[in-house]
């Protein structure tokens, strides 16, 4: 079988622990027997980012900005623990951090939905796609400690000279904390311009939701930005789709999520999608069943799984234990991207490879084999249990079919 052309390189972002080893196994299991694969390859894994001062994170999203579509393997984000572990010279920033305030994007999770995973909520039929406002909040902190009784100012000072404002934060009678965030009416709009036209693409109406009513100022600015953006530019477009804007506020959205039938995308601020989306994807089954992609206004996308590297069951592989990680999230981040390369280079032969590859990996699974995580799930009678590899090649033995 002649192997598939591909016109541009993907930028390849390696990364960490148990997800290192899986990425491995799937490109020489998965892609490369099939695809004339051509990636500008990065290597994120802890011990050269640390080896680099973290030039390679900078580099490689400097790469998606040139190449347009990137695929990223899960990386460990460094604490105290891992500054030993790794014996690093500085607790290195997150890489999606780095990568998703490059790109300026925003990141949007939905769940793979397979027959036998049944959802945990029985009212939920369709995927809930989570979009996470990737800029600021929390993940752009500043941070205090407080050693005893005194007073903390909030101040902003002018550019142009103008004359300073200050609130008082807290007048301190004993230690404490505090903190202080910033967002961008900028990157607000660009996370609601690429919310109002994702939910246009996927004809998926749109949820957003925040806590104006005790974040007076600060969430409230979010709220404005997209009714205002709302009224202006998508109103019409949203009608005439069919499809809706609702805005709420957050503890009544997560009310209505639980006892919806699914089939939209719910806009979160930063925190919100964090969180959000590892309660979502566990109760629609495993969070090793979520996709993630970063989605620039800019024109550039990055794939990805949303879990982590996996590390207990990377420790059991290091001890020479048999592991059983689900690969499917990892699998979908190669698909995504190379699906998104072939349409925007015009390789029909690349989406019907990316296409098929999913369906192999979903058909595997109907079939009854999957990797521990689902088998200790699903509603399917027998389900055979495979380990990590068994589980790839079982997919690689029906893609052989599917492609044939
Ligand atoms: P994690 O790697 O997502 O794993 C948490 C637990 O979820 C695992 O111990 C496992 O449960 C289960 N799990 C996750 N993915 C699985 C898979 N593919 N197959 C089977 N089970 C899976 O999260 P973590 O342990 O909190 O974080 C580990 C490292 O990942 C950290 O260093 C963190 O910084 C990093 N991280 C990276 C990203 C990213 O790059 N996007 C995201 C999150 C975390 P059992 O052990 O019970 O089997
Ligand atoms: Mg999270």
């Amino acid at each position: 079988m002649a192997k598939i052309l591909m016109k541009t390189p993907l930028v390849e972002m390696d990364g960490d622990e148990m997800t290192r080893i899986m990425w491995k196994m799937i490109k020489d299991d998965l892609i490369v027997p099939f695809v004339d694969l051509r990636t500008e390859y990065f290597d994120l894994g802890l011990e050269n980012r640390n080896a680099t001062d973290d030039q390679v994170t900078i580099d490689s999203a400097n790469a998606t900005k040139r190449l347009g579509v990137a695929v990223k393997c899960a990386t460990i984000t460094p604490n105290a623990a891992r500054m030993e572990e790794y014996d690093l010279k500085k607790m290195w920033k997150s890489p999606n951090g780095t990568i998703r305030a490059m790109l300026d994007g925003t990141v949007f999770r939905a769940p793979i939905l397979v027959k036998g995973i049944e959802p945990y909520v029985r009212t939920w039929k369709a995927p809930i796609t989570i979009a996470r406002h990737a800029y600021g909040d929390v993940y752009r902190d500043v941070e205090m400690r407080v050693p005893g009784p005194g007073r903390v100012d909030l101040t902003y000072t002018p550019a142009d000279g103008g004359d300073p404002q200050s609130v008082c934060v807290h007048e301190f009678a004993g230690p404490g904390v505090v903190e202080g965030m910033h967002n961008l009416d900028e990157s607000i709009t660009g996370f609601a311009h690429a919310c109002f036209s994702y939910a246009l693409e996927t004809r998926q109406d749109l949820w957003f939701a925040t806590k104006d009513t005790i974040s007076k100022t600060y969430d409230h600015r979010f709220k404005d930005v997209f009714a205002d953006l709302y009224e202006t530019e998508y109103r019409e477009k949203f009608e005439a789709a069919d499809i809706e804007y609702f805005y709420t506020l957050i503890d009544d959205a997560v009310a209505r999520v639980m006892r919806s039938e699914g089939g939209f995308i719910w806009a979160c601020k930063n925190y919100d999608g964090d969180v959000m989306s590892d309660m979502v994807s566990t109760a629609f089954g495993s969070l090793a069943m979520m996709t993630s992609v970063l989605v620039s206004p800019h024109g550039y996308w990055e794939y990805e799984a949303a879990h982590g590297t996996v590390q207990r069951h990377y420790y059991k592989h290091l001890r020479g234990e048999r592991t059983s990680t689900n690969s499917v999230a990892t699998i979908f981040a190669w698909s995504g991207a190379l699906r998104k390369r072939g349409e925007l280079d015009g390789t029909p032969d690349l989406v019907r490879f990316a296409d098929a590859l999913e369906r192999a990996t979903i058909g595997t699974i109907e079939d009854g084999k999957m990797t521990g995580d689902l088998a200790r799930i699903t509603t399917l009678p027998n389900p055979r249990q495979l380990d990590t590899e068994e589980f790839i090649l079982a997919i690689a033995d029906r893609l052989q079919k599917e492609l044939a």
